[in-house]
């Protein structure tokens, strides 16, 4: 049987907008988009004298996040930018891990992701790329009913690789894979931290060991990094290594960027999603595109940390599946994807509907989702959002007239496979 879903505009993301339209969903699938007008009269909504706006769209990816870190406040980095510009990552690292360090049973970090995904949720978010540290934001996603990947993240700061350290990640990586399997729209990964926190050799052996579907990392977010795998000295990584190893340690052998690193020690692959990419120049860029790594681009995050973003006349050249991310609460004010949509236009200059695009069907694409969700097309699950908003938007640029915060438009409700998420109301008050 068909349930209908009507409203003002439908957003399908990968065809224009339709004035008083319908979605058609059976058994958890889209199977019909149109305009109210294609309908029979027996099967229309009956109009209620409503006068704001009522718009459908598909629920929001968020394409790099850390539940776990859903604190109230974000870090600044401790480095004042002026003196040393965006070197400041190790120590704003070390300020994460003390943080953390402050409440980290594995009750609090649940209910920190708890937290964070009810934000996402009423701000319109369906799926979420997460890196967590115990699982705890698998058990808060699936709870809340929605899509995602979890991926395991784990440190290995030594060129010799330790055995012990490698079990227990592969032990840890094991039971995520078991905590995952019975929620079929949560998916488990491996997150080696970063190249400068993650030897080569360790990152390989875990890899090898667990052959995880999915790879989520860091890679080239801050000058710091860029220069520490030159073999630069006193960066703030090596700030970092020595607080918490309390000795240095440095690349074995050196690469020219950070992506080069990776590439000459074979840790590129198809199925990896590289957070960041700030400090990439053309080359890196090939590279990665060569490899086909997927690029979760977090322009608020990066604006906070490194006082820079990626330059977006460089990647568009190349057929990279970029979505955008807000990373965690520790570098952005808030987890709202329309807010980073805003801030990617602000900075690279894009219209709203290549913006939309980023939080929608390309952020899909970079979690190998695209033939699943990211529009509202036949074949597709029902993952969508119903927004509201007490004003009459006129017609012409809805999606711009959707991501301006003047229209005001709020979360109605939002469906994941067609099934109701009720978190949204429940938690609007955390
Ligand atoms: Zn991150």
């Amino acid at each position: 049987m068909l349930d209908y879903f009507f409203a003002d505009w439908i957003l399908p993301v990968d065809r224009p907008p339709i004035e008083q339209g319908f979605v058609a969903v059976e058994a958890g699938q889209i199977v019909v988009v149109g305009a109210i007008s294609e309908l029979p009269e027996s099967q229309r909504p009956t109009r209620d004298t409503q006068i704001g706006t009522t718009l459908l769209c598909p629920g929001f990816v968020n394409a790099h996040t850390h539940l776990e870190l859903s604190f109230n406040n974000q870090i600044s980095t401790t480095v004042e930018p002026e003196a040393q510009p965006a070197t400041a990552m190790g120590d704003w690292l070390l300020a994460v891990v003390n943080k953390t360090r402050e409440a980290a049973t594995p009750k609090e970090k649940l209910s920190r992701c708890r937290i964070g995904v009810a934000e996402m949720m009423r701000s319109g978010t369906t799926c979420i790329n997460d890196i967590t540290s115990d699982g705890g934001s698998v058990v808060a996603m699936a709870e809340a009913g929605i899509r995602g990947l979890a991926s395991l993240e784990f440190f290995h700061p030594a060129f010799a690789v330790n055995y012990d350290r490698i079990g227990q990640v592969v032990k840890d990586y094991d039971n995520l894979m078991i905590l995952c399997a019975p929620h079929p729209l949560i998916q488990a990964g491996l997150s080696p931290h970063s190249p400068y926190n993650v030897s080569p050799n360790a990152w390989q052996a875990v890899v090898e060991s667990c052959h995880p579907t999915w790879i989520h990392t860091h890679l080239a977010e801050s000058l710091d990094e860029a220069w520490w795998v030159t073999g630069k000295p006193d960066t703030g990584i090596h700030r970092l290594h020595q607080a918490l190893l309390g000795k240095p340690y440095t690349p074995a052998s050196p690469g020219r960027t950070p992506v080069d690193y990776l590439a000459e020690h074979q840790l590129l692959q198809h199925h990896m999603i590289a957070a960041h990419g700030v400090y990439c120049d053309p080359a890196d860029i090939l590279t990665l595109s060569q490899h086909g790594v997927r690029i979760a681009h977090c322009p608020r995050s990066n604006q906070w940390l490194q006082q820079s973003t990626i330059d977006w006349l460089e990647w568009e050249a190349y057929p990279h599946p970029v979505g955008l991310g807000t990373d965690s609460r520790l570098s952005t004010a808030d987890l709202d994807m329309r807010t980073e949509a805003r801030a990617a236009m602000a900075v690279h200059g894009w219209k709203a509907e290549k913006a939309l695009q980023k939080i929608t069907l390309d952020g899909a694409q970079v979690m190998g989702l695209e033939d699943q969700i990211g529009t509202l097309s036949t074949g597709k699950a029902a993952d969508m959002v119903l927004w509201s908003s007490s004003q009459k938007i006129e017609p012409g640029n809805i999606s711009a007239q959707f991501l301006d915060p003047k229209t005001g438009f709020v979360v109605k409700d939002a469906w994941v496979t067609g099934e109701a998420l009720t978190l949204t109301k429940q938690h609007a008050k955390i």
